[in-house]
């Protein structure tokens, strides 16, 4: 066995209806004196709960999907006005987004506290839209100092954006098997993640208000995330990032119809990914037990029921071919892509 593994430097603190003290204790750690709040309108209830009598410098609550520039430079302007010295970031991956974006330019570290289960608060990713181009980078000023994990904050995502967000989990997971930095160790934790999401997604979308089942998510999708902040993007993550950012696909609906080809289509070919992902799933093989859990959920299972065409496929395989990893367990075709994507386009089953 001979592995490079890294492990980022943060500190975690989980705990149902625990959120307020964790915070007012890392304001106090941190001798913080100037603190900025962000949140999206949406979340600023969930926001006004967590913070009640803690002094706040700023609230923020422009925020958009995928941190357009604009948004990410008035935010910088009120922090550095405010001479703010602590972000808060209370919401789903589009806040932590944006408050990221204020690390990068800016070094000022952040308390993440996330209320989905997307798990940018786990990663040294960021990511900001120009022009209507997503552009990426990974460094680690803006990886969150300290998470806190409240799953009751979570208790109001609806159904579809709580098996989107953690079917984009499962991904994260299941990528991890075969991605460029994949060791024994974030196998270790993405199988971990995986069979914890997978228990948790089923029971949520029947009952949306399970704390337990919601904890369970929320602990899986923290591990799927630090999984695969350590073990980088695979085939998955770099074919959804060519049809997310070529033809404007909804980011959720193509991770799900995507995950179930790459996973049928690479998974013979590393007996360790067959052994780890059938037995979180709980399966005799990794192939029907994914399926199994996508026929449990309300997902989306085809690129055509997202706006993707059928003529886009020549041209799609054509962009995603230079970028397939050098890690991925079988070569790739320009063939086999054309079939992956047929098959995603039809949303056909893998069992
Ligand atoms: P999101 O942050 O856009 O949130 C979706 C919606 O849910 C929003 O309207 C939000 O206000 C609402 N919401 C959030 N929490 C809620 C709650 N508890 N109750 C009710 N409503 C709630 O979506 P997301 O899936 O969390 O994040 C997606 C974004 O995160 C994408 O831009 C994606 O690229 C990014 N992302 C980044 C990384 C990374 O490592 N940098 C990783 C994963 C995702």
């Amino acid at each position: 066995m001979k592995f490079f593994h890294r492990t980022l430097p943060q500190s975690v603190r989980f705990g149902s209806g625990s959120s307020h003290t964790a915070l007012a204790a890392e304001i106090e750690e941190r001798s913080a004196g100037a603190v900025m709040i962000i949140a999206a309108a949406s979340e600023l209830e969930l926001a006004q709960r967590i913070v009640g009598e803690l002094d706040v410098r700023l609230w923020w609550d422009e925020v958009a999907p995928h941190v357009p520039i604009e948004v990410a430079e008035r935010a910088r302007a009120a922090a550095r006005e405010s001479s703010v010295d602590l972000l808060v970031s209370v919401g789903g991956g589009s806040t932590t987004g944006l408050a990221k974006a204020i690390a990068l330019t800016d070094g000022i570290p952040i308390v993440s506290i996330p209320t989905t289960y997307a798990g940018s608060e786990a990663t040294n990713v960021w990511g900001l839209t120009t022009a209507a181009r997503k552009e990426t980078g990974s460094k680690d000023v803006v990886l969150p100092a300290t998470v806190i994990y409240d799953a009751e904050l979570t208790l109001t995502l609806p159904v579809d954006l709580s098996v989107a967000s953690g079917l984009n989990a499962i991904a994260h997971c299941i990528d991890s098997m075969w991605a460029p930095n994949s060791d024994p160790i974030n196998r270790a934790m993405a199988e971990e993640g995986l069979r914890s999401v997978a228990e948790a997604l089923p029971v949520i979308a029947e009952d949306p208000v399970n704390l337990q089942a919601r904890e369970q998510l929320l602990y899986g999708a923290y591990a799927s995330a630090v999984a695969f902040a350590s073990a980088g993007s695979g085939l998955h993550h770099k074919i959804c990032h060519v049809l997310g950012g070529a033809y404007d696909l909804p980011h959720a609906a193509t991770h799900s119809a995507v995950l179930p080809q790459v996973l049928n289509f690479n998974v013979s070919a590393s007996e360790e990914a067959e052994e780890r992902i059938a037995r979180a799933l709980s399966a005799s093989d990794a192939r029907s037990g994914l399926e199994a859990l996508y026929q449990a959920l309300p997902s989306t299972r085809a690129l055509s029921d997202v706006g993707y065409e059928r003529s886009a496929i020549p041209q799609s395989v054509e962009l995603i071919l230079p970028i397939v990893p050098d890690s991925n367990p079988r070569s790739v075709t320009p063939g086999d892509l054309t079939e992956v994507l047929e098959r995603a386009f039809t949303g056909a089953s893998i069992a």
